[in-house]
């Protein structure tokens, strides 16, 4: 019964955004809005992970899935390979690489569908092989146009996986139902990072609420889109996540999920640290600054359209469906725990610039950084003092040419194999004693660059990479495991939770 539903009805305002979006009928006013449900593609790797994603649909089917899929893990690099291989002119071969993993679709269909839909299926792989044939070959013999070719072969991936979770799902009683992601996603023609237009919002709603309404579980490859001109274009690697994304906003999601094969977003590393444990609730600030710091979180761009209409992102565990994940939301509850996360980026060079000609100079930091901009390489710390300057680079390609340019500016000294390590957590530049304790305890490592972002939730500083994964291990005990911190959940709170 629908009043039993525990989430909320269709907002009105639904009716107004985006000047083409289709009126609402009347009757989906009064539905419960839909979760999105993002698998990736080692959640599809297999028979066994295909019945897994059904078993975890199934007992969704209450909170009106939309569900996404990737490719099935590893084809959308082979993909790319064959595509590669066509342009270095052997077309037979660039198909052939691909039977390997066409075969897995095929073996994944005998195990898990009735006869009807596997034949189906197999035909419809056999279609998508004779295509992909056909653009290898255009491709062998005019390789300059690639581009728009090169998405149309690598869409297959998630086209073929959506088919079949589709008929995996129908197989166990869901009435899920296969819908062509390009009729929904509208890019632009940037083949390989196309980025969606507006038209996506009523395209998507005028595809999926009827199917919602009658209560059928739409089935849609992520990653790809169309442009105006109908042709295929893919969103740029990982862009499963942002479809998730850009669906969940155009049809005002209640929930995004994107089921990985991970706990949620750890404390750490789980690499560094085997104690790591799952973040229950970060807001989506904290999980932008995990991800710019190295986090295998998502990244901040695939949920800003979750962002922009505050939608939560739940990041949930498709080995460990049970548990709650992380959950990504606007405002990260009032928690006593400060600390949130320890993130960090190995490989990281930092250059110093010291010259007496910046004391009470204007102009200095403009040339300064017009030189990275010359390079075109991207900054990520910057400390200053009166007469120096540091500045970490993630990428020190054009290191030679940096180097020469900035001795016209002052002497240059540069580290190399460094690591960032940042302190993540709402509210910690206002917290009292956090970088004395921080500090207090890896004393006998050799800390510089240290800055308190300008955003107020995060701290970070640079070590050497071969003291890194000790840094972090013993902050991780500090602010996680010792019993005081884990007693009042507080990170490194001894200062900041009244006893
Ligand atoms: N299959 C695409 C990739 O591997 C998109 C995704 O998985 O999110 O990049
Ligand atoms: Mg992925």
């Amino acid at each position: 019964m629908l009043c039993d539903w525990p989430f909320l009805f269709m907002s009105d305002k639904l009716q107004f955004v985006g000047h083409k979006a289709p009126p609402l009928s009347a009757h989906s006013k009064f539905v419960m809005k839909p979760t999105i449900m993002k698998f990736g593609g080692t959640s599809v790797e297999d028979a066994s992970a295909f019945r897994n994603v059904a078993a975890i649909v199934k007992s969704h089917v209450r909170l009106r899935p939309v569900v996404v899929v990737s490719a099935i893990g590893g084809f959308t690099n082979a993909l790319l390979a064959s595509v590669q291989q066509a342009i270095g002119g052997d077309a037979r071969a660039a198909t052939k690489s691909l039977d390997h993993f066409l075969g897995r679709h095929v073996a994944i269909a005998l195990d898990l569908l009735n006869l009807e839909s596997r034949v189906a299926f197999e035909l419809t792989v056999a279609v998508a092989r004779r295509e992909i044939r056909q653009l290898h070959k255009i491709i062998a013999v005019h390789p300059v146009t690639h581009r728009p070719l090169q998405d149309e072969i690598v869409a297959s991936g998630e086209q073929l996986s959506a088919q079949l979770l589709a008929a995996v799902l129908r197989e166990h009683g869901l009435a899920a139902r296969y819908v062509d992601a390009r009729r929904c996603l509208k890019t632009d023609d940037n083949y390989g990072s196309a980025a969606p237009l507006p038209e996506t919002t009523p395209a998507t709603r005028a595809e999926l609420m009827p199917l919602l309404a009658s209560t059928r579980i739409p089935v849609l490859g992520g990653f790809i889109g169309c442009t105006e001109k109908g042709v295929t274009a893919t969103l740029g690697r990982g862009g499963s996540d942002y479809s998730a994304a850009i669906i969940g906003a155009a049809l005002e999601a209640r929930e995004i999920q994107i089921w990985t094969d991970v706990a949620g977003v750890l404390t750490a590393d789980p690499r560094i640290v085997s104690n790591a444990r799952t973040i229950p609730v970060l807001s989506y600030q904290e999980a932008a600054e995990l991800a710019y710091f190295g986090a295998k979180v998502l990244h901040p761009k695939t949920i800003q359209p979750a962002i922009d209409c505050r939608i939560p992102v739940r990041v949930c565990n498709s080995r460990a469906p049970a548990e709650a994940g992380t959950l990504i939301v606007a405002e990260s509850e009032a928690t006593a725990q400060t600390v949130k996360a320890i993130a960090y980026k190995n490989g990281i060079t930092t250059v110093q610039v010291t010259s007496a000609r910046m004391l009470g100079a204007y102009g200095f930091l403009r040339a300064l950084f017009e030189v990275f901009d010359r390079h075109r390489t991207a900054v990520d710390v910057v400390t200053t003092s009166e007469v120096s300057v540091s500045l970490s680079l993630d990428d020190a390609s054009a290191l030679p040419q940096l180097i020469a340019d900035l001795e016209q500016l002052g002497a240059v000294e540069v580290e190399e194999h460094r690591t960032i390590i940042s302190i993540i957590g709402e509210g910690l530049r206002n917290t009292a004693g956090i970088a004395a304790r921080v500090f207090s305890e890896i004393s006998d490592i050799n800390v510089a660059m240290i800055s308190v972002g300008a955003s107020s939730v995060n701290l970070t500083f640079m070590v050497d990479e071969a003291r890194a994964a000790d840094a972090i291990r013993r902050l991780h005990y500090v602010c996680f495991e010792r019993p005081e911190s884990a007693g009042k959940r507080a990170g490194l709170a001894a200062e900041e939770v009244p006893a």
